[in-house]
Order: C-alpha cells, then structure tokens, then sequence
C-alpha cells in the first residue's frame, strides 16, 4: 500500500472514475482515518479536482455528481471513504439531496451496501444486549428465589417450635 504518492488532479466529465481506477492501480492508499497517511494523496487529488475541500458545499456537489458516473466499483474502499466523507459534512437535510445525485449510480448500490452491513451490525449489537439482559434477569430470579426458600424456611423452624 502506497502511503504517499502524487496522485494528479483531474478534469473531464467522468474524472473521479479516472481518478479511482488510477488509485486501484497504483496501490494508493484510500483508507478513511489511516493513521499513517490520513489517505492524504487520494483526497487531495479528489478535493483538488473538486474545485474546493469537503467543507464546500459546492465541491460537494461535484464529488456526489462524480459518484453517480461510477458503473463499477474498483474500489468499494475510496466509494464508501467519499459516500462517509459527504454524510458526515453535509448533515442530513442536505445528504438527501447529495444522495439524489448518485443514487442510481453504482456508488448508490455500494451505499445501500453499507446500510445493509450498519442495520445488521445493530441488530446483532441488539441480540447481544438482550442475552445479556437476559442473564441478569435470571440471575435476579434465582436470587429473589433463594431469599424466598431462606423466609420459608425460617417461618418453617418458627412454625416448628412448640408454643
Ligand atoms: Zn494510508
């Protein structure tokens, strides 16, 4: 994995796909949050060829209308690091719209993907709380079990007693 390579800017009406199958060939790394190069070549190239950082609302748009030029995936890696990229500075009022433009898109069918994997990642999360759950509220019962037989068993020995 490349951690620092030039990656060149790009323009034309389907650069981001360009852009991606250079990435895939040249081994750069396009991992979101890696810790050894933050993925800096691959998102300076797509921010640069954007016309602007992620934190304009304008090369936002562009990147999402880049995303919905994509017909293969050849990198599910770089498709969901720029689908997380738009979701977390757009909101979610404005993630609707950014969605709308490349829903239809191959990098809409990945996202769809990735809600997918979120939604049963929960629910196994869910799953796992509930046993939890579970066993503490048998452990309660068995407790509350035992403190009966003891009451019991003292009214039992009171009960015993000649009077
Ligand atoms: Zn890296």
């Amino acid at each position: 994995m490349a951690h620092a390579t030039n990656l060149e800017s790009r323009s034309g009406p389907t650069w981001l796909r360009e852009l991606l199958v250079e990435a895939v060939e040249m081994n750069v790394c396009v991992r979101r949050g890696c810790t050894t190069c933050g993925a800096t070549s691959f998102r300076n190239a797509v921010w640069n060829s954007a016309g602007g950082p992620p934190t304009y609302a304008e090369a936002r748009r562009c990147v999402a209308d880049q995303l919905g030029t994509i017909e293969t995936i050849v990198s599910p890696e770089a498709v969901r690091h720029l689908v997380m990229e738009l979701h977390t500075r757009a909101g979610p009022e404005e993630f609707v719209g950014l969605l709308a433009r490349f829903d239809a898109s191959e990098a809409g069918a990945e996202y769809r993907r990735m809600l997918e994997h979120d939604v049963r990642r929960r629910e196994d999360a869910a799953t796992a709380e509930g046993v939890i759950e579970l066993r503490r509220t048998d452990k309660q019962a068995r407790a509350a079990a035992h403190a009966n037989r003891k009451v019991e068993r003292d009214r039992d020995r009171k009960n015993d007693r000649p009077q």
